[in-house]
């Protein structure tokens, strides 16, 4: 029996010795410590070992295991760190390889020329008001001072929804709304989407504008062309000139298109400015007293001024983009460009 368990214990280390991996150390273990291993067997023959011997015998087969089980473990942590190593090796960290790309969007020109303009509008004091899309007539013609069948709003080439309904020519419409709710004194701009029927390299059905306006005591034209000048030297820079030249809207007394120099040739004569060397850029005017007569504003006390600016008009000048509709489009060839 003691030889026995001294041959299983010489045999166990040579083995340990020789062995290659965790896995042959697993085979080690269950070959001589598993539940049928071959020193396990010992352990289950002590019960035929004289009794007076069992003491002892018993004492060396504890021995035996205690000494196989600590080789085992050695054994097994060398295994175990040289792993790690390996696989820390094969994943190791290059920090000079570019990193992955993750493609990001970013703001539409139009959404950008907006923010840039409203902005302007914010830091002098003005608040940013919304109106509906679908609007009623009564917002966005009659209030405004175009009476059913007046002429002026066949310059407006409208989508009706139905006869009191229409979708929104003009952020003007928000003029009467906001003045309803609202006293004077009063600094607004309502930006927003607005539809036309209509369809070239200048015009899309859907657009946007941002429609200004001010009303208080003793406004005056020339408070008009402070504000607009200090708006396109803003966006356009302070070489820019700009012209006012009179004009007709029904919700405007008097009324004025706004020209500026033009930003591609400076003034010279180009094919965008059609060789003038001015480019249209907004309409304006001094609110009509019939306006505030419909919020309920007493016209003989407040005076106030109006404009509305085309979002795409002003992008179209800013990138220099010689046709409209790329806007809608959504071609990332064309918006990557921003
Ligand atoms: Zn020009």
């Amino acid at each position: 029996m003691l030889n026995d368990i001294e041959s299983i214990k010489n045999l166990a280390q040579d083995e340990i010795a020789r062995a290659g991996s965790l896995k042959d150390i697993n085979d080690i273990k269950a070959k001589y410590l598993g539940r049928k291993g071959l020193l396990t067997g010992k352990f289950h023959s002590l019960g035929s070992v004289p009794r007076e011997d069992r003491p002892r015998i018993g004492r060396i087969l504890n021995e035996a295991r205690n000494f196989i089980e600590s080789l085992l473990r050695k054994q097994e942590d060398i295994f175990r760190a040289s792993e790690l190593d390996r696989s820390l090796r094969s994943r190791q960290i290059d920090v000079t390889v570019p990193g992955c790309f993750i493609p990001a969007g970013h703001l539409h020109p139009v959404t950008r020329v907006l923010d840039e303009i409203s902005a302007i509008f914010v830091s002098l004091g003005f608040t940013i008001e919304e109106g509906p899309e679908v609007e009623l007539d009564y917002y966005n013609f009659e209030a405004l001072n175009f009476p059913r069948d007046h002429p002026a709003r066949d310059m407006q080439d409208t989508f009706f929804i139905s006869d009191d309904v229409v979708l929104r020519t003009h952020t003007s419409s928000v003029q009467v709304r906001v003045m309803e709710k609202n006293s004077p004194p009063l600094r607004v701009i309502a930006p927003g989407k607005v539809y036309r029927c209509d369809a070239d390299v200048s015009h899309i059905p859907m657009f946007h504008q941002l429609e200004g306006f001010m009303v208080d005591r003793h406004i005056r034209f020339s408070d008009l062309k402070g504000v607009l000048e200090l708006l396109i030297h803003r966006v356009f820079g302070r070489d820019t000139s700009l012209r006012f030249r009179p004009s007709f809207f029904p919700f405007t007394e008097p009324s004025a298109e706004i020209d500026i120099s033009c930003v591609m040739c400076n003034g010279a004569g180009c094919h965008v400015c059609g060789g003038t060397g001015w480019i249209e850029i907004l309409g304006a005017g001094m609110i009509n007293p019939r306006v505030y007569e419909k919020a309920g504003y007493d016209p003989e006390r407040y005076t106030g001024f109006a404009f509305g600016l085309g979002i795409e008009r002003v992008a179209m000048l800013k990138y220099g983009i010689d046709d409209i509709r790329l806007f809608p489009e959504n071609d990332k060839r064309f918006l990557e460009q921003f």
